[in-house]
């Protein structure tokens, strides 16, 4: 297996007298977090259209999700902003500064893959050193820094196996360490946690995340996971054929998703002809989606929108059950608690607030704000 360390090479000690003839490194190799800024960024690949104008930006020190279904782009983008894909058009700036015609070894970012990559044939010590020997970082220095971020990975006990002698969630950790090692100013993961089961998957997530914490590295994060994407990121960028369908806090993405496109892909919802809601939503409206935790059955709360269908499935889900409504034709999902008697018909309600009205081309519209509640 050959891992590839394109994006893994820094230069901070090297001591020859080229800097005449190769720009200086991009601030960012100083170690400390890095904006990261995509401006109107294009990739055409013959006749695919990778991405199309996409405008982002990544503050110093935050952590960026990319989320999108297979083939909007996600790779690509990364690929850019890591200098591995030449962009047909558009820049990234790393701190404000222009690093599209910079290599890869210039930008001061290391890069994380779903496919650890590792050497089989080194100990992971040797994995963690590499990159810093291919930067020739004097023996000292290397082991200083391999020992620092072994401690930090809980790595310690483990330096002298070799990979196939480690489990899955190791081996994405000594990834990650040999991406840590260099100190870099911008970190990106592509789908780094895809290869574990759900349960390292889940425990990973949560060590990355205090780990990103404790660094405040600059981390662009890629996943298809709605799940994994609310809980790591700072901010949310939903990726939809190539263009940025909507960025923001994870919360706002899913309280106030911008488009019908954006509700199914993060939390899941239900549609329903917006006929439904009677006057409750605006004329615009197409559809209205609902959330599955946000349909009440029973009495009690607001009911704004109410809908009877017969059940036609139910799955346990822990504490609660997912029950599937069929309303004239269309799936609803309601989440309710497990001991909700079920029989083979259930009446449903959702306040107003929970309302999500689309128009017929997936846009959100704009809720009356009548009730000091805009949505
Ligand atoms: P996934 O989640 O499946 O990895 P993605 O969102 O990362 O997908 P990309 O890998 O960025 O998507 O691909 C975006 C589009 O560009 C896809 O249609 C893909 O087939 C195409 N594409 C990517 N790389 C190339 C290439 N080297 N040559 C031709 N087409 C490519």
């Amino acid at each position: 297996m050959t891992p590839v360390m394109s994006t893994t090479m820094t230069t901070t000690t090297t001591t020859t007298t080229t800097t005449t003839t190769t720009p200086p490194p991009a601030a960012a190799e100083t170690g400390q977090a890095g904006t990261v800024s995509c401006a109107d960024l294009s990739v055409r690949f013959g006749g695919t259209t990778a991405l199309d104008g996409v405008d982002l930006t990544c503050p110093a020190g935050e952590v960026l999700v990319l989320l999108g279904p297979s083939g909007c782009g996600k790779t690509t983008l990364l690929r850019c902003i890591a200098g591995l894909e030449t962009p047909t058009t558009g820049r990234v700036s790393i701190d404000d500064r222009d690093v599209s015609d910079l290599g890869p070894e210039r930008r001061g970012i290391s890069m994380v893959y779903q496919d650890y990559a590792l050497y089989p044939q080194k100990t992971v010590y040797g994995n963690i050193e590499f990159p810093l020997r291919m930067s020739r970082v004097p023996k000292a220095e290397r082991q200083r820094r391999v020992h620092d971020v072994s401690t930090l990975l809980r790595l310690e006990s483990l330096l002298e196996r070799k990979p196939a002698q480690l489990s899955g969630g190791q081996q994405q950790r000594v990834g990650i360490g040999r991406a840590l090692v260099r100190n870099p100013a911008v970190l990106l993961m592509d789908e780094p946690l895809s290869n574990l089961d759900a349960e390292l998957r889940a425990q990973m997530r949560a060590e990355l995340r205090t780990l990103q914490r404790e660094l405040g590295m600059t981390t662009i994060y890629v996943t298809h996971d709605q799940s994994e994407a609310l809980s790591l990121a700072d901010r949310l960028a939903v990726l939809r054929a190539g263009r940025v369908e909507q960025v923001g806090h994870p919360e706002e993405v899913y309280r106030r998703p911008a488009s019908r496109f954006v509700a199914s892909l993060v939390g899941g919802m239900s549609f329903l002809p917006a006929s439904h809601a009677g006057p409750t939503v605006p004329d615009t409206a197409e559809v209205v989606g609902v959330r599955s935790e946000d349909l009440r059955a029973g009495e009690g709360g607001p009911a704004d929108l109410t809908v009877s269908g017969s059940i036609v499935l139910t799955e346990l889900i822990g504490r609660d059950r997912l029950v599937h409504l069929d309303v004239d034709g269309v799936t609803v999902r309601a989440r309710l608690h497990a001991d909700y008697p079920i029989s083979s018909q259930l009446t449903v309600h959702v306040a107003r607030a929970d309302l999500h009205p689309f128009t017929a081309d997936g846009h959100r519209c704009p809720l009356p704000t009548s009730e000091g509640n805009p949505s």
